[in-house]
């Protein structure tokens, strides 16, 4: 039988476009539909935008550190929607990329929702179109728990479009969206509060990290409440009112839910087609991507494994590899780096303490806490934190953890050496760069409990 395509993409994401201009630059014949916007959560409601979020918040501090150094910025203000017409534009800007990019490779664009028809055919636009391989990289959106007053709440996705930022805010949720989003609302000058149903937020990462960067945040007058859930919310004029289990009512401007993303499995016609879901409606695959039905595959976030781009990313290109250039690769998911761009940051490679030591029994521990050097002629009381968990016997560190500025830029570094099975004592033989924060990783001489 032939087909009209070899691969149909559902979803131009991080993951989609990759796979899709890798299989094409392969040789293959590929189309790839997309329904909202080209780059996918990553370019449009996701990594780009709260960098560029997180960039604008942390001015503020800038202006207060640049008056320790003689600068006069009495006259600093901000402009809320100077900023959101310049990130629109820059937005705009790498969708063109994106489609540019998938045009150069010779591939199909087509606008529109797809949903699967049958294991070979997809419906686009009115249209049947068939291909030998369908791969599914839809992505996921935000969820929102179920609780009367669940539609006075935001999500990140409207926190990117806001029409102005108002006074107050409460943030729902303790993982990655709640803290980048708390410190960037902060930062923006806005009282902010996050509640956390948890005892302490960051669940999954190192505990000495969650420790350091709730004290952080304290200090810079964030409001934390853990152990707290909202049971309820009710719009009172302008005001909302959340009602905490265990705390006094929170009376805000506005209330931002980061409770987690929901793969996006609904509505591509999975129900025509025999493909398993995990019970949190992730698409099931095996190490090749593939579905329970052989011709159509799942990369990225609706696979709801490692929710990272450099992941969906990954995966994108050994699938291509795999189908179209005969190359047997597989994605490496141990030690994967990543960086929450809190203020500071957090940013990690390798195992937490807990899991170091579950896993080798005995490991050595080194810690280090500072004022950092850029901070050293304010009254700033910010610190850096970092920790180095290595295993005793093989001497390897297996784990790399860092709260401070720029920790996502210095752990990408180690993440390379941690990958080349670095032991400790190839970070002593290291020489540092001085001075800078980074080069603390490699003078760490004395164990945390010495
Ligand atoms: P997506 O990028 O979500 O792409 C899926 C695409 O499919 C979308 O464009 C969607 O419109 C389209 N689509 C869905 N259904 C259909 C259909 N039926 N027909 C046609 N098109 C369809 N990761 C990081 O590594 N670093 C970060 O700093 C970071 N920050 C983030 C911040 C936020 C606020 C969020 C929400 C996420 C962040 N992430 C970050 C995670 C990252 O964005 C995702 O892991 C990544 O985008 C996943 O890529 P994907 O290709 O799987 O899906
Ligand atoms: P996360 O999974 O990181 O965090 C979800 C948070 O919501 C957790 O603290 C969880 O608590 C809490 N939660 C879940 N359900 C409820 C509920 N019913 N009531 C109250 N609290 C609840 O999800 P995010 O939405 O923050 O981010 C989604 C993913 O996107 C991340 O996991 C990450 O993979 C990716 N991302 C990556 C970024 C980066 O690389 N810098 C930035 C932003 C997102 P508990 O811990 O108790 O389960």
């Amino acid at each position: 039988m032939t087909y009209q395509y070899d691969l149909f993409v559902i979803g131009a994401g991080s993951g989609g476009v990759r796979a899709a201009r890798m299989s094409a630059t392969f040789g293959a014949k590929v189309a790839i539909a997309e329904d909202r916007y080209y780059g996918g959560t990553c370019v449009n409601v996701g990594c780009v935008p709260k960098k560029l979020f997180v960039y604008a918040s942390h001015f503020a501090e800038e202006f207060e550190t640049a008056r320790s150094f003689g600068w006069t910025t009495d006259n600093a203000r901000f402009d809320w929607h100077k900023l959101l017409t310049n990130k629109n534009r820059e937005i705009e800007r790498l969708n063109g990329v994106y489609k540019h990019i998938l045009e150069g490779a010779g591939v199909e664009i087509m606008d529109g929702h797809a949903t699967i028809v049958d294991e070979h055919t997809i419906g686009i636009n009115g249209e049947k179109i068939t291909a030998e391989r369908i791969l599914i990289a839809t992505g996921g959106w935000p969820s929102v728990p179920d609780f009367p007053g669940k539609e006075h709440v935001i999500t990140s996705n409207e926190a990117f479009f806001l029409n102005h930022l108002p006074e107050r805010i409460v943030v729902v949720g303790g993982g990655y969206i709640a803290v980048e989003f708390t410190g960037i609302f902060h930062g923006l000058g806005m009282d902010t509060t996050l509640v956390y149903r948890g005892p302490l937020f960051m669940r999954g990462f190192d505990r000495d990290l969650r420790e350091v960067l709730a004290d952080e945040m304290r200090k810079k007058g964030i409001k934390l409440l853990f152990d707290t859930n909202i049971e309820r919310i009710e719009k009172k004029g302008h005001q909302y009112i959340a009602h905490p289990t265990n705390h006094q009512s929170l009376i805000t401007d506005l209330i931002m839910y980061a409770t987690g993303r929901t793969p996006n499995t609904k509505n591509i016609g999975l129900e025509n087609v025999n493909i398993k879901l995990n019970n949190h409606g992730a698409v099931i695959v095996n190490d090749y991507y593939q579905t329970t039905v052989s011709s159509i595959y799942a990369i990225g976030d609706v696979t709801d494994r490692v929710n990272l781009t450099p992941v969906a990313l990954a995966e994108g290109m050994v699938l291509a590899r795999y189908l179209f250039d005969k190359q047997n690769a597989a994605v490496d998911y141990s030690d994967i780096p990543t960086c929450v761009f809190s203020q500071p940051n957090l940013a990690t490679v390798g195992l937490t303490e807990e899991q170091a030591r579950e896993k080798y029994g005995e490991v050595v521990i080194y810690k280090l806490k500072f004022k950092p050097m850029k901070l050293s002629l304010t009254d700033s009381d910010e610190r850096t934190f970092m920790k180095l968990i290595v295993d005793k016997i093989s001497d390897r560190v297996v784990g790399v953890h860092m709260v401070g500025s720029d920790a996502g830029e210095i752990i990408q570094g180690i993440a390379i050496a941690l990958k080349a099975g670095a032991t400790k004592a190839t970070f002593d033989a290291t020489i540092g760069i001085h001075p800078t924060a980074a080069e603390e990783f490699v003078t760490m001489r004395t164990p945390a409990d010495k």
